[in-house]
């Protein structure tokens, strides 16, 4: 094939009048709309000069063109770098530099404060707007609706994505078209999606799970998506009775059992809800089952990765886990220290290998040696274990590891003590400096809404289940934690937070 990723994801829905896109204004785009629309985009991206292999970095509001954009660059042999939506000028400029972008594509009201810098860097800018207009739209208007793809190889380049940025500054991942391609291959089978499927679409799209999971996904099976700008509790309900499934991240579901008009009828069509990026308390996992009938499949993955693991669709969807590694991926659980394969049962490091493993990260050649073995396999960051079964668990990220006094602890494990303590809505155990142990441990509670936390009492209770080396020596309450825009709890900033309690 000419260009693997373009003809699976889009060259074969050429022609076709099949819906693609529902919008919420109750307009639809079919796939062959959408594709001329990205062939006028090409069009446009080429005329600018672009040659295959250049970046162009993309930061503008879900639209339908924002997509456009991504099957443009694919169509034209060009490196997609989505942007999260919420970074500011200086955090943009880093990512132009050190991607060295080639052109920018941002909202105009960005336009006066980063024409400056990305002219300065020599990137070209144009701008989209979250109503679809701009110079760019303006230009493609005039541009023919066909556009010959650039020939591409399954190892060329599709994307740099950068990572949410949870433990440190984010990282450019470099992503093949293999590893795209594979993956959704893998998961269209796996979650068994036909062109039969609506997915409620709610996520950025400038994340893997918004872009690679649930776009890709869609795409491969030939199916449509209800797109929806963000994710508003309203527009979900109103929608949902028309969708077949929905992947979200786990704030999507504890926000939909907040509310009453959630009902069991509401999901009763619904075939699958799929929840990942950030763990599932095994609370909500069970509440939506008593509400709905019906259990959430999770699964695990990362930008470096994509999808590594999935519950079942067919078997055992169990709660807290992350299910089984998918076809064709290799997962297994390391002495962090040596990287010997521990023994089933053991808690370890997460590594994976598979044709999803990305390249490397962009220009970090020392990152990249230190986190991608020579024989393939990714060392994650997570830690994790595998039961009897086979189901794999995240215990946590290896960076929020607290070690007291020579002792490993797993926040994960005192964190699922707290959140069933009365009023406590949820938690985040971290490790603090301390003068004796080097660590200690701190829990940080939330309290439901209106309940005062005795937090004396809660100490009190939480000595029985856990062995006393575990014992948090403070717990300190909080009206929220700190989540980015993935919903993923900044531990960074907790940890800074209360680093000088006991130095
Ligand atoms: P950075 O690498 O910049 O610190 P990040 O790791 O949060 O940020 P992503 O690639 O968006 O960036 O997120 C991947 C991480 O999300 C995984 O490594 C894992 O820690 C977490 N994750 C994803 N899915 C799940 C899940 N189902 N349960 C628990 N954690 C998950
Ligand atoms: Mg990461």
């Amino acid at each position: 094939m000419a260009n693997p990723l373009y003809d699976t994801l889009f060259g074969a829905h050429a022609g076709s009048e099949a819906p693609f896109l529902y919008l919420p204004d109750g307009n639809k785009i079919t796939y062959a709309g959408f594709l001329e629309s990205s062939a006028q985009i090409a069009h446009v991206l080429t005329g600018l000069g672009l040659w295959a292999g250049d970046r162009v970095a993309l930061q503008v509001q879900k639209s339908p063109q924002a997509l456009a954009v991504f099957a443009a660059c694919v169509q034209a042999g060009l490196v997609l770098l989505p942007l999260n939506t919420a970074y500011t000028t200086e955090e943009l400029t880093y990512f132009i530099e050190n991607s060295g972008a080639a052109l920018v594509i941002i909202d105009s009201g960005k336009l006066e404060a980063l024409a400056p810098v990305a002219e300065g860097l020599g990137a070209r800018v144009e701008t989209l707007n979250a109503d679809g207009s701009g110079s760019l739209t303006d230009k493609a208007a005039q541009a023919p609706r066909q556009f010959d793809t650039v020939p591409r190889g399954e190892d060329d380049l599709a994307a740099f994505l950068y990572t949410s940025g949870t433990t440190g500054r984010s990282k450019g991942a470099m992503l093949t078209q293999a590893n795209l391609l594979s993956n959704a291959r893998t998961l269209v089978q796996e979650w068994r999606f036909t062109a039969d499927d609506v997915l409620l679409h709610a996520l950025p799209i400038f994340h893997t799970h918004g872009l690679f999971v649930a776009t890709n996904v869609t795409l491969v099976a030939g199916g449509s998506m209800i797109f929806l700008p963000g994710f508003d509790l309203d527009q979900i309900l109103a929608q949902m009775p028309k969708a077949t499934a929905m992947m979200g991240v786990p704030t999507f579901y504890t926000r939909l059992l907040d509310d009453p008009r959630f009902t069991r009828g509401a999901a009763v069509h619904m075939r699958l809800f799929i929840s990942g990026s950030a763990p599932l308390l095994a609370e909500t996992h069970v509440q939506f089952e008593a509400l709905t009938g019906q259990r959430i499949l999770e699964r695990y993955g990362m930008t470096e990765t994509n999808m590594n693991t999935s519950n079942p669709y067919d078997g055992e969807r169990r709660a807290g886990t992350v299910g089984f590694p998918l076809p064709g991926v290799e997962l297994k659980i390391t002495n962090p220290e040596t990287g010997a394969t521990l023994p089933q049962g053991e808690v370890g490091a997460i590594e994976v290998r598979g044709p999803n493993v990305f390249k490397g990260y962009w220009q970090m050649p020392e990152k990249t040696a230190a986190e991608l073995r020579e024989d393939g396999f990714f060392i994650t960051g997570d830690l994790g274990v595998i039961d009897a079964d086979g189901y794999v668990s995240i215990v946590g990220r290896s960076k929020d590891l607290i070690i007291s006094g020579g002792y490993n602890i797993y926040p994960k494990e005192i964190e699922l003590v707290l959140d069933e303590q009365d009023g406590v809505l949820e938690s985040a155990v971290i490790g603090v400096p301390h003068r004796d142990f080097g660590e200690t441990v701190v829990g940080v509670l939330v309290p439901r809404n209106g309940a005062t936390l005795d937090t004396d009492a809660i100490m009190e209770k939480i000595r029985q289940p856990l062995a006393r080396f575990k014992h948090p020596r403070r717990l300190v309450v909080v009206d929220s934690l700190p989540r980015n825009t993935m919903g993923k709890v900044q531990k960074n900033l907790l940890r800074d937070e209360f680093k000088d309690l006991f130095v």
